[in-house]
């Protein structure tokens, strides 16, 4: 009985952010506006091909530069991090 009142004292405590720490969040994608920018260099690109894949990776662009962690396998464009601060 004490070890389940120990648990949900955890999980209570859980609930609230403690003082002083940041607030963060798992994303998979990254906003429009950096997804744009990306597709706009690969456009430019000579390795992207008429498909839209390009000839370095074989990834399919408009897919790929929609993931954060995602890069440039010529360092065109970075990744970002997975982990964002909301607050
Ligand atoms: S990912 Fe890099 S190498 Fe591939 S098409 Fe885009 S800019 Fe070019």
């Amino acid at each position: 009985m004490k070890r389940m009142e120990k648990s949900t004292t955890v999980v209570r405590n859980l609930d609230s952010k403690p003082e002083g720490l940041a607030r963060v969040e798992w994303r998979m994608f990254v906003n429009k506006e950096t997804a744009q920018e990306r597709m706009n260099v690969c456009w430019a690109c000579p390795n992207l091909n008429s498909v839209r894949v390009c000839r370095k990776c074989w990834c399919l662009m408009p897919v790929k530069t929609k993931l954060a962690a995602m890069s440039c396998p010529l360092g065109y464009w970075t990744a970002e991090s997975n982990y964002v601060h909301t607050e």
